[in-house]
This record gives structure tokens, C-alpha cells and sequence, in this order.
């Protein structure tokens, strides 16, 4: 299958192909569609997977459709794995003036606040600090959001995150879709799973 096959906008194609990705991985020919159909996702893969593309093109599309600020969040274990999803949302908005803004740990507050100032549509974060931001950053919220992706749910828990993440899903709609990414499937993520997910269809890499 192509990336057209998958129901993608030629904005997104001429992305991809930009990339040099030529053709969909297993997880991105599974998950694409049924993102695109408005499905939340279960999907089980590592990194090197794809699985940052497979969850990054249909919440673009859904942008494209409905431009706003602050229309999806992203969370992710580490600083370095948030650094590298930001740049593949970067990456594949290039062309059409995708704002993403990066909160972790280690990094001045003042910098990111700077940057959720520009109202950005994607915001990848570690638990933490996100929730730091939410707490302590006037005039943010994640009121409108329309997307929540939890990605590497597994190194999420074991990474203490559980109170962080209980304290995120307060602050944002029941009504989004979610996505959450796991290598494995663990009791804890079952539970993050059935507290966080609507009907969600399974994918697999
Ligand atoms: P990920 O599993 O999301 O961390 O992606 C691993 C790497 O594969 C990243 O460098 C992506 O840019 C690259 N990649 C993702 N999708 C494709 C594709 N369909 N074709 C070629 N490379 C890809």
C-alpha cells in the first residue's frame, strides 16, 4: 500500500515523500485509516516502528480539516524521545505552518512559556512538567484539545508518572480522541488504557 491508499491529503503525501519515506511501515498501514475514521487506537509497537508517523499523520489531517491552537498533546516518557516526535510533527507540518511547542524537565520554564505564548497546535511533553506548566503558567490550558497521545504508556507508568497523568486528564476534555502506544501490554497499561480509551481499535507493528 501507498501512503494515498491510506486516504492521506496531498499536503501530507508531498511531507512524506519529502522525508524520503516512500512507503507506509506495518504500523502506519494499520493504524493511518482508522485514525483517519475518527477510531481511538491501542497500538503495539518500538521505536523504529513508524509509530511516531502513525499517530502524527491523522492528527494533521484532522488539524488541516479544523485549524486551532493547542488541538493535540503528546506524552511521552523522556526529554529525548519528546525532542524527536516534535521534529517529526515539525517535519511533516513543514509545509503547511505546524506550531509545536516541547515541556521537559531540565529546561528553563521561562523558554517554554514563551512558547505556549505562541499558541502552538502540538504539544509534546514529559508528565511532569506539563503538569507544572498547567498548574503555574497563566493563561495555558488544554481546554480545547482535541487529541491525547500517550506514547510508550509501558515506560510512562514505570516511570512514576500515574499521579501527573491523573492530574492531566482533569484538565482536558472527556470528548478527544486517544492514542495510546505501548511495546507491551502490562496490567498498568491495560488500566491506563480502559480509563483513557472509547471503542479503541487494536494495531499492531
Ligand atoms: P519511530 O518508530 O516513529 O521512532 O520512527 C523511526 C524512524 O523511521 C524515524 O527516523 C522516522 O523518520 C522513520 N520513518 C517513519 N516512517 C517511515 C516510513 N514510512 N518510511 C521510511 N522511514 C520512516
Amino acid at each position: 500500500k501507498s501512503f494515498k491508499d491510506l486516504g492521506l491529503r496531498d499536503e501530507l503525501l508531498e511531507a512524506c515523500d519529502n522525508l524520503g519515506w516512500k512507503q507506509p511501515s506495518k504500523i502506519q498501514v494499520e493504524a493511518i485509516p482508522h485514525g483517519l475514521e475518527g477510531k481511538d487506537l491501542i497500538g503495539l509497537a518500538q521505536t523504529g516502528s513508524g509509530k511516531t508517523g502513525a499517530f502524527a499523520l491523522p492528527i494533521i489531517q484532522a488539524l488541516l480539516e479544523t485549524p486551532q491552537s493547542f488541538f493535540a498533546c503528546v506524552l511521552s516518557p523522556t526529554r529525548e524521545l519528546a525532542i524527536q516526535i516534535a521534529e517529526q510533527f515539525e517535519a511533516l507540518g513543514s509545509g503547511i505552518g505546524l506550531k509545536c511547542a516541547v515541556l521537559v524537565g531540565g529546561v528553563d520554564h521561562v523558554q517554554q512559556s514563551i512558547a505556549l505564548a505562541k499558541r502552538p497546535h502540538i504539544v509534546v511533553a514529559t508528565p511532569g512538567r506539563l503538569e507544572d506548566h498547567l498548574s503555574n503558567t497563566k493563561g495555558f490550558s488544554l481546554r480545547t484539545l482535541k487529541y491525547l497521545v500517550l506514547d510508550e504508556a509501558d515506560r510512562l507508568l514505570n516511570e512514576d508518572f500515574e499521579k501527573a497523568i491523573d492530574k492531566i486528564l482533569e484538565s482536558i476534555p472527556r470528548e478527544r480522541k486517544t492514542y495510546l502506544f505501548s511495546a507491551t501490554m502490562t496490567k498498568k497499561v491495560r488500566k491506563l488504557q480502559r480509563a483513557c480509551l472509547r471503542n479503541p481499535v487494536k494495531v499492531e507493528a
